[in-house]
């Protein structure tokens, strides 16, 4: 049983390994590009929070941790459970304070009851859905029965909520609603750094934006990670504008049959000048915050 003050020594360790891979590997002037302007009040916080957004193709599986504390959103795909295992094991990661299934379909839950088996979690947090649109598929019965297996109660998600990560905070903004879709439905959540705010979407679609901008929810963010793959069922422009991220992340497979992301959102990131990356061009997106300054890498390009 690895210490959870060991932990943070195999990730400080780690994090030192990639920022000497990252200057050895990549041009100054990429990796200057991308690091956002230095707030004028120093508010670094002394730890670093790093968000990944992992490369599981068409899916969405994204790893934040801060300290000791660690934080998983969605799994990926059905089959892609022990790549995630892996990628949190190779950070250090042997335990989870929080894993959140945004909502419950096969690109975000399919690996989770494979992550359920093999980490231990503290909190798991899943939207409240109504009767009408909780999935009969095998997908769903298998995260429930991986529940099951190990006495893990759902916490809902219920906006207003604020959980401690570290040195940051875990707010959940959404669903500021009920929906009739499963998308909409998607647990929307932010994590806060020092001055720095990571704002993180599921599926969230047009109705659910709406549904957050009417509700007393402070959107502003530095990053989004965009919501539904960038299709333009999300990511409507009074939203994104609502937002206002310097830097944006889409979660998306090459070449996938839903021609995602969609051209409407890149124009509307492009237009408001909003840096985004890509999983299917730059693989897993890692930023680093300080909780001043947000450092980006990728594992490709
Ligand atoms: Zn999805």
């Amino acid at each position: 049983m690895i210490s959870k003050k060991r932990l943070t020594i195999l990730r400080s360790g780690f994090a030192a390994l990639i920022s000497l891979t990252v200057v050895s590997l990549c041009s100054c002037s990429c990796f200057g590009r991308q690091t956002a302007k230095p707030s004028a009040i120093p508010t670094s916080v002394g730890s670093l929070l790093e968000v990944h957004i992992i490369d599981v193709g068409n899916a969405d599986a994204i790893l934040v941790y801060n300290r000791e504390d660690s934080l998983l959103i969605d799994a990926g795909e059905n089959g892609d459970g022990d790549d995630v295992v892996n990628f949190l094991r190779s950070h250090g990661v042997e335990s989870l304070d929080y894993a959140i299934a945004t909502h419950p379909d096969a690109d975000h839950i399919g690996g989770m009851d494979t992550v359920i088996e093999e980490i231990p979690i503290e909190t798991f947090i899943m939207s409240n859905l109504p009767q009408s649109i909780i999935p009969k598929t095998k997908t769903y019965s298998d995260l429930m029965a991986a529940l099951d297996g190990k006495d893990l109660d759902i916490t809902p998600a219920q906006p207003g909520d604020s959980y401690p990560l570290g040195d940051a905070i875990l707010n959940i903004l959404g669903p500021a609603g009920v929906f009739n879709s499963t998308n909409s439905m998607s647990v929307v959540c932010r994590v806060d750094h020092g001055t720095r705010r990571f704002l993180f979407m599921g599926d969230a679609e047009k109705d659910a934006e709406d549904g957050l901008m009417a509700s007393k929810a402070n959107l502003k963010a530095d990053f989004i990670k965009i919501g539904h793959h960038g299709s333009h069922s999300s990511s409507q422009e009074r939203f994104i504008k609502a937002v206002a991220p310097q830097y944006a992340a889409i979660s998306c497979g090459a070449k996938n049959r839903y021609k995602h992301p969609h051209t409407q959102t890149l124009e509307l990131l492009s237009m408001l000048k909003i840096v985004y990356y890509r999983t299917d061009i730059f693989g897993t997106i890692t930023l680093v915050s300080d909780g001043s300054k947000i450092n980006i890498r990728t594992q490709k390009n």
